[in-house]
């Protein structure tokens, strides 16, 4: 570890410790798109709650609106 000076070590440690947080875009291979906080203003994923296998097999599972609720707001998802 290299210590460069007392004030400019902080400052580093302050980026590392106090990222911006953003209300990021999602954008998933199936062509849905949300938001959630994160560190980056963008995020690319392969499966969201409008195809993943767990949740789409367990909306045909279960036909109460209030258990896929409750996934939703786990998740964060919208919609
Ligand atoms: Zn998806």
């Amino acid at each position: 570890m290299v210590i460069y000076g007392q004030g400019r070590k902080v400052s580093i440690m302050n980026q590392e410790i106090q990222p911006k947080y953003y209300q990021a875009k999602v954008t998933c291979n199936c062509g849905n798109t949300f938001t959630t906080g994160s560190t980056k203003q963008e995020i690319r994923v392969e499966v969201c709650s409008k195809c993943h296998p767990f949740y789409t097999g367990m909306q045909k599972a279960t036909r109460a609106d209030g258990r896929i609720d409750k996934f939703n707001k786990k998740y964060g998802m919208k919609g």
